[in-house]
């Protein structure tokens, strides 16, 4: 125990609540982390510990009055390995070298001990030869065994250990040489494609340039990008990478997104317009003003929400968890059944039992077994990244394989976010300026669709207006504000009733819009109806092929929900292929209609736009969230999201969810029956050791090779 942990426990009121996460080094495997989890679960103050090891990341929650990181080193240094704080990272990666040149030993003294032995030479030399390649391979094991052993652990270092010091009692010295060398070569391998798996997810997240180009009054400077400040102008020419997030204010050009949406076409930007970090300029030069700090990016958010994706555990993980829990010792106690019961009670040789039960202590270790999930996981999940779709965990995925039914909001998601003003019709009494600008005035003020497409009108018509203060959105409904010290209020025909406002003239207006299929908006000023503003949306060109895709995927019913007017929704829908449609709802009501949903027809997936459809999308199995690059909210919020508003990823996430599951069951069966036969032929006595050791990494590097299929899945 360390000194600071005691003396800190007097203190148990002042709670600090800290996360840290570092880096371990030698956390190749589930043996590892468990390792780590009941090193570190006994310290003082420690509250929650995650192991990500696809990542080698430690994840420790923990009260920072009792403990601090240095403890927290200290402690897993106390289990053979080493960690440190993410951000301290040491430049070289230390012992790699001399474990190669210790395998490179054993490796050649083996091949000297057989040789002698082929060649009929003394056997007191070729077993010195053999002795020799088992010590030289087995001090990286040893070590790690060590450490395990004195947190009261049977890792498969110790296992290994065991069986080999056995096979050295039975004089069995070349089979004691070769595999000591076959496991060094195989975790060497495993730890290999492992990094190769680790280096593919992280260039996944192609990174941002480390200096900007800087415009300084009157001149051009490179500045590191990491200390540049909100409003700094930056230069970007041509071909380049966009180091920071920023809005475009001179200069013009395409940039490709794909970085971070998968979008494959170029975008156009113009002053105004944001771009984002890690985004490629194609061919012209922008000034690009910074509005986030390097930490604050987009790209740097997805990152970060990957990361945190994969520390979640998937209910697949809990599975394995609980099986490893019980394989491990159960194989264990079998082993010293066969090594002691067929010669006491049978008679039979002792040798021969003896031998077959070290066979089943190498058998013991689940380790392909425990990385089956997380490499899956983790794979699909950046492969996801990468084409603009961020799942925020293994159970959304496996939740998304499962989606039977699917509910999508109209507004923003099946239309265009970008609606047209259609008609603006004026109450005696008034004028269409008038009409459209009280309802611009307060429009300016609301993120909804409708009020983007008004407050366009008003300024395509060139009339003025100023914000409205105190503007209040009304979901579902409208939204209100004070212009002038009047109260204004625009929205639909059930606000107008709600607020005892839809006589004969509203009701009048508003049955002249929706006769012509578009959506009305009514305008009323300090309780006078003003008149009405037609607004139209334009399903997305893609959408029908979308819905078709996942009817494909058998996803049905798909159903529209929406707080417009039927009239409005239903050609839509039907243009659309929908299998449904309930209009009219206020946001409890699509909250509601998901729930019908759930009962009628199982998992439920949502989506929507993150912003109105919040509660919707929290109600849902899964909440997909549209469009979010550029909003922080919806990118928090949703379980699965889309980074731009192509609605064709719905049905390829719904695919990657299945192949994902898919490719953990495989996993799971390729480990599982790789051990279970091992087992049986073990206690049958056909198999070897170094048979053993091959069966064990080959399993892993099976698994890690077919997880990562999922990066490229489409
Ligand atoms: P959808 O479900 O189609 O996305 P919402 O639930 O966001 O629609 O809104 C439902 C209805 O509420 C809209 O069709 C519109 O009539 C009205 N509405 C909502 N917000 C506004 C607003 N800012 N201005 C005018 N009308 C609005
Ligand atoms: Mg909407």
């Amino acid at each position: 125990m360390t000194p600071a942990v005691a003396t800190a426990s007097s203190c148990a009121r002042c709670t600090l609540h800290a996360e840290s996460v570092f880096r371990v080094e030698g956390m190749c495997c589930g043996e590892e982390a468990a390792i780590l989890q009941r090193r570190l679960t006994p310290l003082t103050g420690v509250e929650d510990i995650f192991a990500d090891i696809v990542g080698q990341r430690l994840h420790v929650k923990y009260d920072a009055a009792l403990l601090s990181t240095h403890v927290i080193v200290e402690a897993v240094a106390e289990t053979g390995m080493r960690a440190w704080l993410e951000h301290e990272e040491p430049l070289v990666p230390p012992s790699a070298a001399a474990r190669g040149v210790l395998v490179l030993i054993s490796g050649l003294a083996l091949a000297a001990g057989l040789g002698i032995q082929a060649l009929g030479g003394p056997a007191p030399m070729s077993v010195s030869a053999f002795v020799v390649a088992a010590l030289a391979g087995a001090v990286f094991p040893g070590r790690r065994a060590l450490a395990s052993l004195r947190i009261r652990d049977l890792d498969i270092n110790v296992l290994m250990l065991v069986a080999v010091v056995g096979a050295m009692i039975l004089r069995e010295w070349a089979e004691a040489g070769t595999v000591v060398f076959l496991f060094a070569i195989a975790q060497w391998l495993e730890s290999r494609s492992m990094d190769r798996a680790r280096a593919a997810i992280r260039s996944l997240m192609s990174l941002t340039p480390d200096v900007a180009r800087v415009r300084t009054d009157e001149h051009e400077e490179t500045q590191p990008v990491e200390g540049l400040g909100l409003g700094t102008i930056l230069i970007i020419r041509p071909g380049e990478k966009i180091p920071l997030d920023g809005v475009v204010v001179l200069g013009r050009s395409d940039v490709n997104q794909a970085p971070i949406t998968g979008e494959s076409l170029p975008i156009d930007k113009g002053p105004g317009d944001d771009v984002f970090a890690g985004t490629i300029n194609g061919h012209g030069a922008m000034e690009v003003s910074v509005t986030r700090r390097r930490r604050d990016t987009t790209l740097a958010r997805i990152i970060h929400l990957v990361e945190t994706a994969q520390a979640q555990r998937a209910p697949a993980q809990q599975f394995i968890d609980r099986f490893a829990r019980w394989y491990t010792p159960g194989v264990i106690v079998l082993a010293v059944l066969v090594a002691t019961v067929p010669p006491l009670t049978m008679g039979m040789s002792f040798e021969t039992w003896f031998y077959r039960a070290l066979v089943l202590l190498v058998v013991a270790c689940p380790c392909a077994l425990v990385i089956s999930t997380p490499v899956s996981i983790v794979s699909a999940l950046a492969g996801a990244a990468r084409r603009g779709v961020l799942v925020k965990g293994g159970i959304h995925l496996e939740r998304l394989a499962a989606v039977r039914a699917m509910a999508l909001d109209k507004t923003g998601t099946l239309t265009r976010a970008s609606l047209a003003v259609t008609d603006v019709i004026a109450a005696a009494g008034s004028s269409e300026a008038e009409v459209l600008g009280s309802a611009s005035a307060v429009e300016m003020r609301s993120e909804h669709p409708i009020a983007a497409a008004i407050v366009r009108e008003s300024r395509g018509r060139h009339l003025s207006f100023t914000a409205s203060s105190d503007v209040r959105a009304l979901p579902g409904l409208g939204a209100q504000g004070l212009v002038d010290g009047q109260m204004v209020l625009c929205g639909n025909a059930r606000l107008f009733r709600e607020r005892g406002l839809l006589g004969p003239t509203a009701e009048a207006l508003a049955d002249r819009i929706t006769a012509s299929g578009a959506s009305p908006v009514l305008i009323a000023r300090d309780s006078v109806v003003l008149g009405v503003i037609g607004v139209a949306d334009q399903e997305r060109d893609v959408a029908a092929d979308a819905i078709e895709h996942l009817h494909r995927e058998g996803i049905r019913p798909i159903v529209m929900l929406t707080g417009d007017h039927e009239s409005a929704a239903r050609p839509i829908a039907a243009r659309l292929g929908l299998d449904g449609v309930r209009a009219g709802l206020l946001p409890h009501e699509k909250v509601a209609a998901i729930q019908a949903l759930r009962r009628e027809h199982g998992v439920v997936a949502m989506v929507g736009d993150g912003v109105n459809d919040a509660p919707a999308l929290a109600v849902a199995d899964v909440g997909i969230a549209m469009g979010v690059i550029g909003s922080d909210a919806a990118l928090e919020t949703a379980d699965v999201a889309l980074m731009t508003d192509e609605l064709s990823k719905l049905a390829y996430a719904i695919r990657l969810s299945r192949a994902t599951v898919r490719n953990i069951r495989a996993n799971i069966a390729i480990s599982l029956v790789l051990k279970v036969a091992f087992v049986a032929l073990a206690v049958t006595g056909l198999a070897t050791l170094w048979m053993a050791v091959v069966a064990d990494t080959g399993a892993s590097i099976i698994v890690i090779a077919n997880a990562m299929r999922l990066l490229r899945h489409d």
